[in-house]
């Protein structure tokens, strides 16, 4: 950009030991719905985030001696600010990552708020375990404490959401932190540093290092005093992480991509069914990682299923994200929406049939927004199970259905990939829904609903798709060390 140009950007800083910080150089952050260039993110390396590690552990003694009730309250005071100002944080969440305005307005900057009043109040709550050996004059007990700095890196599609979904409960439990936000979405994580000290966040608590993932995202992983990392995103990044952490035994949770499927017996509530499914492939343009990809359909109803699918997925409307009536936005970067495009030219040269979307339908966009990352919802038919569009990730609004005829085939078939996220099984027969949930390698089975989440349970995949889980106990197991404790008296 030229200077009068660079004059008009949003320059972010990075936050450490309590202040913003300038950093010595940049990346360009685009707006995805006009393909602009319109912030400027820093480029942090070793020295930054040596510098936030450092702040970290200098505050992890005051903040880990704090009772749960004192950070309880100073989360719940964050929640309060970040909810008062969320129609700013919904905007700056849309114009960074491209999603609608609603999906921010309702889903993403709700959930970040919650999750802090969440873990405020489940840290309340916690009891740890107690046993008794009378014959040995003993009692045992188990204590748990925080661990120290804690290394928390996420990814681009639902960015103010998953970054709080570690840092609540990471200082809930009396760690301190550095986060790294995806480089493609930092602005909300910014936004969010600025209401901190408000809270009565002590300085060092909660320190945030923007940049690429090759750069501060291993400096943090191989930083020797960041005991833990806590990471969402591809699983190729976390093979990375893995072998980068290994040298120093740290504590990893991973949760990673997914291949979901949706299962439809002919017994389904088609009327539940059909919109729902609709929403679970496309919501954020299907940019979420339970997302479903791959929709087996049981024969009887499947010509009738695929027909009134098309229609509802015709309906969902494509153009710019700050319109409250438009259902899909912009895919985060133009190298993304090419690899999803390539994917739907994949298929076709297999031999697959596209129903609606891309290269079928035509797609009108506004103006403003002729040089967006825009596609409009696909639907793809009569595709192989071993096809790349049913085996990979594809991270966008593109679902292949398929017809299935028994229940042990379509466990076998829904379990032919490499991932083991989320799925869906919709069927108004009790039974089987019981059984099916049980074959199924997913982490989540979701029954004639999608995406409804109590967060009191454990959220996280199997195979592929991640280790470890996240939720009320499970977040509080990971980012506490457990102790045992044998008194004889
Ligand atoms: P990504 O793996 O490319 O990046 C995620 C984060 O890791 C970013 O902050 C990135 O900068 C950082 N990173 C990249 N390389 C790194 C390295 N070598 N060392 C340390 N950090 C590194 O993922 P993405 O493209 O941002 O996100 C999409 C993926 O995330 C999809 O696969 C999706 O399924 C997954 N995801 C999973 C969940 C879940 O809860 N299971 C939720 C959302 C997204």
């Amino acid at each position: 950009p030229t200077m009068a140009h660079s004059k008009a950007l949003l320059v972010l800083e990075n936050f450490i030991g309590g202040k913003f910080v300038p950093c010595s150089s940049y990346i360009d952050s685009y707006n995805p719905s006009t393909g602009d260039v319109y912030c400027r993110v820093p480029d942090s390396g070793k020295e930054e985030v040596e510098a936030a590690v450092k702040a970290a552990k200098d505050a992890f003694p005051i903040w880990s001696s704090k009772s749960p009730l004192e950070r309880s309250q100073i989360l719940n005071k964050l929640a309060d600010l970040i909810e008062h100002d969320l129609e700013a944080f919904a905007q700056a969440e849309s114009k960074d990552q491209g999603k609608t305005i609603t999906f921010a307005r309702t889903v993403d900057i709700p959930r970040a708020v919650h999750n802090f009043r969440f873990f405020a109040s489940s840290i309340l709550h916690h009891i740890t375990e107690c046993t008794e050996m009378p014959t040995m004059g003993c009692v045992h007990y188990t204590s748990r404490a925080s661990v120290g700095v804690a290394g928390l890196i996420s990814p681009w599609n639902l960015p103010l959401y998953l970054l709080t979904w570690k840092i609540a409960p990471a200082i809930a439990c009396g760690n301190t932190v550095v986060a790294k936000p995806s480089e493609m979405t930092s602005v909300t994580a910014w936004m969010m540093c600025k209401h901190l000290e408000k809270a009565g966040v002590p300085p060092g608590v909660v320190n945030v290092v923007f940049g690429t993932g090759a750069k501060a995202g291993e400096a943090l992983v191989c930083h020797p005093d960041v005991p833990l990392i806590s990471f969402t995103g591809s699983t190729l990044t976390a093979q990375r992480i893995t072998e980068k952490s290994a040298p120093h035994c740290k504590r990893l949770s991973l949760e990673l991509g997914g291949k979901n499927p949706a299962i439809i017996f002919d017994d389904a509530d088609l009327s539940q069914c059909i919109p729902t499914t609709v929403r679970s492939s496309f919501a954020n343009q299907g940019e979420i990682c339970l997302c479903t990809s791959r929709i087996f359909v049981q024969r009887g109803i499947y010509g009738q299923f695929l027909k009134r699918f098309v229609a509802e997925a015709k309906k969902w409307k494509t153009g710019n994200p700050s319109d409250p009536t438009t259902d899909v936005g912009a895919l985060i970067s133009k190298e993304h929406l090419e690899k999803v495009r390539n994917y739907v030219k994949k298929a076709q040269a297999e031999g697959a049939r596209v129903l609606c979307g891309e290269g079928v339908d035509p797609l009108a966009l506004p103006p403003g927004n002729q040089k967006g990352y825009f596609m409009l919802p696909t639907v793809i038919a009569e595709v192989k199970d071993e096809s790349c569009c049913m085996q990979e990730e594809i991270f966008g609004p593109v679902t292949c259905v398929v017809a299935f005829d028994t229940e042990e085939e379509v466990i076998r078939r829904a379990n032919g990939v490499k991932y083991g996220l989320a799925a869906t099984v919709w069927s108004s027969n009790v039974g089987r829904v019981h059984r099916v949930a049980h074959r199924l390698q997913s982490g989540l089975v979701w029954t004639n609903c999608w995406l409804v989440r109590d967060l009191n349970l454990p959220f996280g995949g199997m195979k592929a798709s991640g280790i470890g889980r996240e939720g009320a106990k499970d977040s509080y197991e990971f980012f506490t060390e457990v102790k045992t404790i044998t008194i004889k008296h």
